[in-house]
């Protein structure tokens, strides 16, 4: 892609209004534009690297045997009603239509996923069943700050299971925590997995996936001797503490964002919608259900917080936009195309700072906004080599055009 026909070009200044560092570092480098408190535009390259996020979990949840399915945002008040959440739910947006008709904005699924698989949830065989989505969630936030960290309007991946057993649910409940902490592992961010009493409606156990940043809005308690971790909010527990898990060390407070979390949901919601299955003797019971959510637009936020320097951003490879940006110094123009034709047949998805109205030094400080993991630059001087810059380390080297896609490992 060609930087001068990107439609959001990096800003020479940061935002304004700007709080943290993700808010500041996304619309200046161009990743997104604030509409307004916790609202945003994707941008063409904020796409590319949600895109990346989406592509990650979904790869997880499919190897969990789980299927995905795009449920509407639009509900009807009648299923809300059913359970509670219409008049429970202080964050659920509510609109009337122009014949006085009343509808709920999806702040989470279950009023529609429970219905959905209430038609092909009939019998045991039908069972367990994992279904998921990464779509558009509404909340009345009454805090909506911190740039893509919290929103009115946000992304999430989230999952809903049933099955036969409380055994059942409960292996499929530790196989997504695991899978959870790999895929987390896979877009850069070291997930801390607390206990946490459920939710609204269900006093059993949740886990919430904390990563440590001081743009995040929880506390928590963790031990650094083992994975013990709890949030504040519920902690019996204080700061200094002895670790209750290993003894082996003293509790720390941090400050943490929730990227995810999982619920046992038990028989709420399938009583709720009278969800049944038949065991092979015919007696009906009700399945017990999970949910499982991931913060898509969040988890990008949070990227952001814990990768970048006073330069800019600093992506995780395997959410960048791009992999490199090419930065032509001083070659003949028809060469540097070239060497991008080059790259790009590699394999390699190249950004190519083909700008004529900006200065070299300018498209260095852009490309170290941007954040792109690898910066590579052609001049009279390198001939027939490209120099090879990592963004997160000084050196450079040369390396031959043919050599480059090894040198950046993809
Ligand atoms: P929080 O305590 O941060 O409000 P929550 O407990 O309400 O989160 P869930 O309803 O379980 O979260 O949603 C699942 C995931 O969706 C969260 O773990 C978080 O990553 C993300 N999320 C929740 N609310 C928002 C929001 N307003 N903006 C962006 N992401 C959000
Ligand atoms: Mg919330």
């Amino acid at each position: 892609m060609r930087l001068s026909q990107l439609a959001f070009k990096p800003l020479k200044e940061a935002p304004s209004d700007a709080d943290t560092k993700n808010h500041q570092l996304l619309v200046q480098a161009g990743y997104v534009r604030q509409l307004m408190a916790g609202v945003y535009t994707y941008t063409p390259l904020g796409l590319r690297v949600l895109d990346k996020i989406r592509n990650i979990i979904r790869q997880e949840m499919n190897s969990l045997g789980a299927q995905e399915v795009l449920m509407p945002m639009l509900h009807p008040k009648q299923n809300w009603l059913q359970t509670g959440g219409w008049d429970n739910i202080d964050v659920l947006f509510k609109i009337v239509s122009r014949t006085k008709k009343e509808y709920a904005l999806g702040q989470s699924h279950e009023e529609v996923v429970t219905p959905l698989a209430k038609e092909v949830i009939l019998s045991y065989r039908d069972l367990p069943l994992a279904l998921y989505q990464i779509h558009w969630k509404f909340r009345d936030e009454l805090r909506a700050k911190s740039g893509i960290l919290r929103g009115k309007e946000f992304e999430m991946k989230d999952m809903y299971s049933w099955h036969e057993t409380q055994e059942n649910f409960e292996m499929f409940f530790n196989q997504v925590k695991s899978s959870y902490i790999q895929a987390f592992k896979k877009v850069g961010l070291i997930a801390k997995v607390t206990e946490a009493s459920g939710g609204s409606f269900s006093q059993k156990i949740s886990y919430e996936f904390m990563v440590l940043t001081d743009a995040g809005e929880d506390d928590i308690f963790y031990c650094d001797n083992c994975d013990y971790c709890v949030n504040k909010e519920i902690a019996q527990v204080k700061e200094g503490d002895t670790c209750p898990k290993c003894q082996g060390s003293k509790l720390q407070l941090a400050r943490a964002s929730e990227v995810g979390n999982v619920f046992d949901l038990g028989q709420k919601y399938t009583k709720d919608f009278d969800l049944t299955y038949m065991d092979d003797e015919g007696t009906k019971h009700y399945p017990i259900m999970g949910c499982y959510g991931w913060g898509t637009t969040r988890t990008m936020g949070v990227i952001v917080e814990k990768y970048n320097d006073e330069k800019g951003i600093m992506w995780p490879q395997s959410v960048a936009p791009f992999d490199a940006i090419l930065i032509n110094v001083n070659l003949d123009p028809s060469q540097a195309e070239e060497i991008y034709q080059s790259l790009s047949k590699q394999g390699i998805e190249v950004l190519w700072d083909d700008r004529d109205n900006e200065s070299a030094g300018s498209k260095f400080a852009d490309a170290d906004l941007l954040g792109i993991p690898y910066r590579l630059v052609i001049s009279n001087k390198t001939g027939s080599k490209v120099e090879i810059k990592k963004r997160t380390e000084k050196e450079v080297k040369l390396v031959e055009l043919g050599l480059v896609k090894d040198a950046i490992a993809i």
